[in-house]
């Protein structure tokens, strides 16, 4: 295998024989392939996403709410024809989309997986649900495959990306990937059910004693690609739950070890509309709750 360069970490390791950043070998591994339903409604529609949990996560975010399989190497592993078959199942299973979830440390054969369940016969699109710590050159070579990119844009401050996620230019790099993301994709387009068929949709996950960040964020977003209907899509989660190393350690991130208040939610939730965006997903107070978390049982692999 080449000196892996798939994302900015740059690590140049041969993933062969040894493991970067993200700790991912050379071949995915899947902790999960089912139909889920608790993402967007564009997303899960009525008949679910067909998601693809796969493990490993070129970010350190000492909250993830994924820790079981971002910090550790779970699941089955697949190659490209492997995942195909998974994919075509999962259509077969009524699934509105292929949510690929953390694909980043794996853009490459993940690619290949989708152009062979493309020629396969699969009609239902592919969505690209990562962090957006992504590199602008490993993106282009996902131009045609994805159809939706569902990128979360965490952090509008270095310093936050630097303590929370090990990412010190967070802020720059996801700004020039939600960009070649929008390049290719443009706008979010639903059919007539309100189910996406193209489009980005970003995702900010609210943190505790984040209104600013998120406000910040909010207006990064307008400002690149505007509000109004041809604007941005945001999904604004309020689902934080102190998890992974905020639990263990929760006395080095006492300023996120609880849940976001109500209060923080509906303030960062008035600023993004008072900014425009029309296309905006807000969620219930019901979300932060562990019941939302996936089983990573392997089910589907
Ligand atoms: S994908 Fe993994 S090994 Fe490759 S550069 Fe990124 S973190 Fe390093």
């Amino acid at each position: 295998m080449e000196p892996c360069e798939i994302c900015p970490r740059l690590c140049r390791v041969d993933r062969v024989t040894r493991t970067g950043f993200c700790r991912a070998g050379e071949v995915p591994s899947v902790a999960r392939a089912a139909l889920h339903f608790w993402e967007e409604p564009p997303i899960s529609g009525t008949r679910g996403s067909g998601a693809v949990f796969f493990s490993g996560c070129n970010l350190r975010c000492v909250f993830c709410q994924n820790g079981e399989i971002s910090a550790h190497i779970k699941g089955a592993p697949k190659n490209a024809e492997e995942l195909a078959q998974i994919y075509l199942r999962l259509e077969s299973q009524g699934a509105h989309n292929i949510n690929l979830v953390t694909p980043t440390p794996h853009s490459l054969v993940v690619a290949d997986s989708m152009e062979r369940a493309r020629a396969q016969g699969l009609k239902i699109p592919f969505v690209w649900n990562s962090s957006a710590y992504e590199r602008v050159e490993t993106l282009r070579r996902l131009e045609g495959l994805v159809d939706i990119y569902l990128p979360d844009f965490k952090y509008s401050s270095d310093l936050l990306a630097k303590k929370y996620s090990a990412a010190p230019d967070y802020c720059s790099i996801a700004e020039a990937a939600l960009k070649e993301m929008w390049r290719q994709c443009g706008p979010l387009l639903v059919d007539g059910g309100g189910v996406a068929v193209k489009g980005v949709l970003v995702r900010h996950l609210l943190l505790p004693r984040g209104v600013e960040n998120a406000r910040r964020v909010v207006d990064a977003l307008a400002g690149w690609f505007g509000g109004g209907e041809k604007g941005v899509a945001l999904s604004l989660m309020r689902q934080y739950t102190p998890m992974h190393l905020v639990l263990s350690e929760p006395q080095k991130f006492a300023a996120i070890a609880r849940r976001v208040t109500p209060l923080e939610y509906d303030r960062a939730a008035q600023y993004a509309m008072d900014a425009g965006i029309s296309q905006l997903w807000l969620q219930g107070k019901e979300a932060a709750s562990s019941e939302f978390t996936p089983l990573f049982n392997g089910e589907g692999t």
